[in-house]
This record gives structure tokens, sequence and C-alpha cells, in this order.
């Protein structure tokens, strides 16, 4: 069996016309324009990376692109005044603080100073609290565009046996609550788990969040899966080059599973389209409207 390719970049760019046509609408119809205020400490040239791409991605869909570049040396009272300034202004829906943080700064007193109708990451308490209990909450953006993803390509997600790979607070956990909502049968596998090659031959669904180049062999996968592999790791290739891959060894993989993400191409574009998704979403709760179809979890 060769796997259907999940391609995230086509998807990506389908849900950013939507993004783009909610926008519109929002302008013609009620005069508001979404707005989004990344925040970046400190120089670290990933970081940079992503928030360029972001700010890029946000003009591009018709949206308030605003951002605010701090030197690593802020004090943290001086990024939570910003928060607080960022939080009271109307004209910001979403507000990102780009992590990670500078050693001297508490990334969670941060998140948490972030309104939590505002946090479009999905980081905050609240929303992690209002997730676990199914209730109306910010999501993630990653694990958003995974189970976006899934939904499209295995239909309904009941009784599926799902297991996620990694529990942090940023993919894993968030992920299978998203499952569980789905009615799946959600297992988190991690670093102290026993037998975990059992675990995953036993799964309908994979999602694999675990920062660890090709570590999910072919042979653990279960004929006919899909494995979402949202691991981006970069890779020596012992000639001077790198290359980025996945969590997954994708080659052996897509000979067994049903479908499977590639890395790059394949989680990462919806990551940035879920954040532009949020966004949406946020405005129109922010003005009591009704919020787009297939923008939210
Ligand atoms: P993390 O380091 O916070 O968590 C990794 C998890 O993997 C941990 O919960 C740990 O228990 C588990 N783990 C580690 N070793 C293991 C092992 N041997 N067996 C089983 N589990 C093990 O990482 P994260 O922030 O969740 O990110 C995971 C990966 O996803 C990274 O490669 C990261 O770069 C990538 N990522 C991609 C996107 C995207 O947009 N595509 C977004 C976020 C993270």
């Amino acid at each position: 069996m060769t796997a259907r390719i999940i391609d995230g970049k086509a998807f990506a760019a389908i849900l950013r016309e939507s993004v783009a046509e909610h926008v519109s609408q929002l302008k013609q119809t009620h005069g508001i324009t979404p707005g989004l205020a990344v925040v970046l400490v400190g120089d670290d040239p990933a970081s940079q990376v992503y928030v360029r791409s972001k700010g890029k991605q946000t003009i591009e869909v018709g949206m308030n692109s605003y951002e605010y570049k701090l030197p690593a040396d802020t004090p943290e009272s001086e990024l939570l005044a910003l928060i607080k300034q960022l939080n009271l202004d109307p004209s910001v829906h979403g507000i990102l603080v780009q992590l990670p943080l500078p050693q001297h700064i508490d990334e969670a007193l941060v998140i948490n100073a972030i309104d939590p109708a505002k946090d479009v990451d999905g980081f905050h308490i609240s929303n992690a609290g209002l997730l676990a209990t199914g209730q109306q909450a910010m999501v993630p953006c990653t694990p958003l565009g995974c189970l976006m993803m899934l939904r499209e390509y295995c239909g309904n997600l009941t009784g599926l046996n799902a297991v996620v790979i990694g529990r942090s607070n940023i993919v894993g956990k968030p992920m299978a609550q998203l499952l569980l909502r789905e009615s799946c049968t959600v297992t988190v596998v991690h670093s102290r788990t026993r037998n975990l090659p059992d675990i995953l031959r036993g799964a309908d669904i994979v999602v694999a969040a675990v920062g660890r180049p090709l570590f999910v062999q072919g042979d653990w996968i279960k004929t006919g899966a899909t494995v979402i592999d949202v691991g981006i790791n970069r890779i020596d290739q012992g000639d001077g080059t790198t290359r980025l891959v996945g969590d997954v060894d994708y080659d052996a993989a897509k000979e067994v599973a049903g479908a499977i993400t590639p890395v790059p191409g394949g989680v990462g574009p919806m990551t940035i389209a879920c954040l532009l998704a949020n966004t949406v979403t946020a405005c129109c709760r922010a003005h009591s409207l009704p919020e787009p179809k297939g923008l939210a979890a």
C-alpha cells in the first residue's frame, strides 16, 4: 500500500482563501478589520523568520498586522505593560508572543497576562481549561491544523483509536483533547511509555509530536492508518548539507499508512493558516458576530 499524501500546503492555501473572504466580508458589512499583534523579544533567528512569515501572511489575507520587536534585555515588566496595552486596544483582536522568551522572563506569567479572548495561540490556562472541559476555547494552532486535516482525510473520527506521541502543552495535550472531543479513543504516549511500538500498532490515527528525527518506524504503523507528523527536525546529511525531516520515518511509513503528511509541506503550513483563522474567530467573538464556519475547531 502506498499512502495518500496529505498536502498541507494546498490545505493551508484553501484555508487562507477562506480567511481572506471572511476578512473582506467583515470589512464590507461591518467596517471591521481584524488585527493581529505579534511580539518578538530578542533576536533568535528562527523566531525572526516565523514572525516575518506571520506578518506577511496576515497582510496578505487583508488583516492589520502589528509587530513589536523588543531587545533581548527587555525587562519582564515592560513586556507585561505592552501586553496590557494590547489587551485594551480594540483594533487588536489577536495577540501572539513568540516563544521561546529570553531566560529572565517568566513565560507562563506572560502568556497568562494575555486576554484569553485575544489569545490566538490558545496557550492561556483559561483556554487550556475550556478546551479540556469541552467549552468554547481558542484552540492552539498546530493541533487545530492537524484536526482539520484529519477530518478531511478520515471523515467521521468517532471510535477511531488515536495515539498522540508527546505530551507538550502546545501540541500533544491539546491534540489529545481535540481527538477526545471527536469521540476517538485516545492514548497519549511519551518518553516514559513502555511498549510504545505495540501501542502504535493498534492506532488508526497517529499524531507524532516528539522532536526526534525519524523516530517512528514503518513497522510501528498499522496498515491503512492516518499519520500526522508534527515534528520539524534539521539533520546533517553527512556531506555538509542539511535537510528537514519529521518525527516519522516517512519513506518506510508511507508504504504502510493509508495517508500521511510529509515534512516539510504537511503540518507546518497549516499552523500559520490556523493562526489567521483564530484571529478572525477572535474578532467575530469580540464583536458578537456569528462565527464563520470551518475556521474554528
Ligand atoms: P516538546 O519537546 O515540548 O515535547 C516533546 C514530547 O515528546 C514530550 O512530551 C516527550 O515526553 C515526548 N518524547 C520525547 N522523547 C520521547 C520518546 N523517546 N518516546 C516517546 N515520547 C517522547 O516538543 P513540542 O513543542 O511538542 O514539539 C514536538 C515537535 O513538533 C518538535 O519537532 C517541534 O519542532 C515540532 N513542532 C512543529 C510545529 C509545526 O508547526 N509543524 C509546531 C510546534 C512544534
